[in-house]
Formats: C-alpha cells, structure tokens, sequence
C-alpha cells in the first residue's frame, strides 16, 4: 500500500481512504525533520469527517516505533489505524479502550 511513499528527511504525512486510495497531506508543523502537523482544514476534510480509514506519516532515521507525540495524536482518532513508515519497516498502531497498540502481526519489512 505504502510502496511509492519514500522516506525523507523531514516527515510526510497523510491518510488512507476507505477504497484504498493512499493521499499525501501537507506537514504544517514548523520542525518538519522531528514531527508532523496536519492543518485545520485536512483534520476537517479527511479525520473528522471520517473520509479516511487510516493515517499514515514516515520517519526518518528512526525506527517505525511510536514516539510519545504519536501515541498522543492517535489517541484522538481511535477509530482509525495509524501507520508509521520508515526506511526498514511499517508498523501499524489501533487504539483499543484508551491505549495505542501496534498490530505486530501486520508488521512489514520494506
Ligand atoms: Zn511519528
């Protein structure tokens, strides 16, 4: 699903839709290289919504696991999966009553 997406320095992010579609959303954050942002009108449009099944963003030069500003972030949408992409491997995080959770099962070397 995430074979286009190439890991870069500073971090992309963006969402899956409910048929698949992987779509790029613009890092608004101001340290693009240590995290991500998603501005106001894409949480709208895309998490909101609930137009997208999935969030996705890469890191770079780390690994696939959760920092604490993801765990906090995807607590927000507990409804959706949330995939981090990096150069080695993708790991895909739920939420299940209040706690993040990676699906190791689903964990993919890249
Ligand atoms: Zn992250």
């Amino acid at each position: 699903m995430f074979s286009d997406i190439e890991v870069k320095a500073e971090e992309r992010v963006g969402i899956v839709t409910h048929d698949g579609d992987v779509v790029e959303l613009i890092n608004v954050s101001n340290d693009r290289v240590k995290g991500f942002s998603v501005s106001g009108e894409d949480l709208m449009t895309w998490f909101a919504s609930g137009q997208a099944k999935s969030s996705w963003h890469t890191h770079d030069g780390k690994s696939a696991n959760l920092s604490a500003d993801d765990y906090q972030g995807f607590l927000n949408w507990p409804e959706m999966d949330h995939y981090i992409i990096s150069h080695s491997a993708i790991h895909r995080y739920y939420t299940v009553n209040g706690a993040v959770l990676e699906d190791i099962s689903s964990r993919q070397v890249r």
